[in-house]
């Protein structure tokens, strides 16, 4: 996790936002390789290690230890791939600066999309289990809570895995009003007052108002 994402950083549980306080372990080129981040509010402490924030309530938890041997070969994921070119139009991102949010497979565009947009620092949300963080990109895990302040994102990207009312419902939460958020699904669950812009070519885009 980069160092600076701690600012935007919230408790997942539902009280006040508060920033989170940072104890860090080993830091490297400004990410947070090992660490632990705890809420002044509720007293909950949130581990990092590899770099992964870890936001999921305990019994959630996905810990190398418990989770069995690893499968050699992860399958590509079957869900169709948007073009990051796309996306970036979509979202009407220009210039650099800020944080965009990408949940779930969308966490696979980070590379390419920070490629097309400099200097803007990628925030994934439970990417697949073979992702590694980047400079450009930070992951935490989390239980259908995006852990970040209210309206701190220039732009969310959900996936279609994950495309699903209560991570809609966060995907607008953080999003800054006026941006655009897009949804790897022409046909998502939408929660009530999420405003639909366009769907098309498998992307559903809507927009904070
Ligand atoms: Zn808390």
């Amino acid at each position: 996790m980069h160092i600076e994402l701690t600012e935007m950083l919230r408790c997942p549980e539902p009280h006040r936002e508060e920033m989170l306080v940072l104890s860090t372990g080993e830091v490297k080129d400004r990410m947070v390789r090992s660490g632990i981040l705890g809420c002044p509010v509720c007293h909950k402490e949130y581990p990092i290690s590899r770099g992964i924030v870890n936001f999921r309530r305990s019994h959630a938890r996905v810990s190398k230890d418990e989770s069995g041997p690893r499968p050699a070969y992860a399958p590509p994921s079957p869900l169709p791939s948007a073009d990051a070119a796309s996306l970036q139009a979509l979202l009407e991102l220009s210039g650099p600066g800020g944080y965009v949010v990408l949940v779930g497979a969308a966490v696979r565009q980070a590379a390419r999309l920070a490629a097309l947009m400099h200097g803007i620092h990628f925030v994934g949300i439970n990417a697949p289990g073979d992702m590694e963080e980047q400079p450009s990109l930070s992951l935490l895990y989390a239980s259908e809570k995006v852990p970040l302040r209210t309206a701190v994102a220039r732009g969310v990207v959900v996936g279609a895995d994950l495309a699903t009312s209560p991570w809609l419902v966060e995907a607008h939460r953080v999003l800054l009003r006026g941006r655009r958020f897009v949804v790897e699904n022409e046909e998502p669950e939408l929660p009530i007052g999420l405003i639909q812009l366009a769907a098309e070519n498998g992307l559903w885009v809507g927009e904070k108002r």
